[in-house]
């Protein structure tokens, strides 16, 4: 295998992977998206509007909640995508023995301490997650529940600025229309 065509074949790999770890889960929205979608998008953000070629920040993103979401284990993805994938997956999951506040207020505090890496990753959840809620919400969310999703989001952004002052443009694109929510 050559060194062009390893980093495509890691990142199919990658997706085949999270496809199926994924493969019963659905998205919020209305239309229950198939949940994949999700860590796709996050690619598609990485790579083609932040430029980023780094095959290990790609995979970490399609990557990013399977621990979180799914039965995936830590030791499962080191075999596969090697350890930095695995640490940056880890970097990104909350710990779900916790409870969603405490949680929620980890992400804000933890942000900043993360590796380069997990921020790209963190800070493409965060901007897929606000266009989700502008064009496809969770179904009964509240105008008040979106705004505070907003607001919760831009407080970990601040910890994850400096690492890509375009995608932090792109992110603050969004927020500017938390007034438009619906
Ligand atoms: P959740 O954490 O329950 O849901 C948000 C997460 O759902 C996102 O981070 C995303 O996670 C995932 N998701 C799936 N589908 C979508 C979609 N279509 N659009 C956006 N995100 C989607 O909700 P909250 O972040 O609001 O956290 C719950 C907290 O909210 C609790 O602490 C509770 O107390 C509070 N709450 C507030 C209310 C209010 O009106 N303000 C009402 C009820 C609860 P991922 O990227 O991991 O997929
Ligand atoms: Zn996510």
């Amino acid at each position: 295998m050559n060194t062009e065509t390893q980093p495509i074949s890691s990142f199919i790999k990658a997706v085949a992977f999270a496809a199926y770890k994924h493969r019963t889960q659905r998205r919020k929205d209305v239309d229950a998206s198939p949940y994949i979608n999700h860590p796709i998008s996050l690619a598609d953000v990485l790579a083609n509007e932040g430029g980023i070629d780094d095959i290990n920040v790609l995979c970490a993103a399609v990557l990013h909640d399977t621990i979180e979401d799914t039965t995936t284990t830590a030791d499962e993805l080191t075999p596969i995508f090697g350890a930095k994938v695995m640490s940056i997956v880890v970097e990104v999951t909350d710990d779900k023995s916790l409870a969603k506040e405490v949680r929620k207020q980890r992400q804000v505090e933890h942000a900043a301490l993360i590796s380069p890496e997990a921020k790209l990753v963190k800070l493409a959840d965060k901007i897929c997650n606000l266009r989700d809620i502008l064009k496809t919400p969770p179904s009964d969310w509240s105008v008040d529940r979106k705004q505070t999703y907003f607001d919760w989001a831009a407080k970990v952004v601040a910890g994850l600025r400096g690492v890509h002052p375009g995608l932090e443009a792109v992110f603050d694109g969004l927020f500017q229309q938390r007034g438009d929510l619906t």
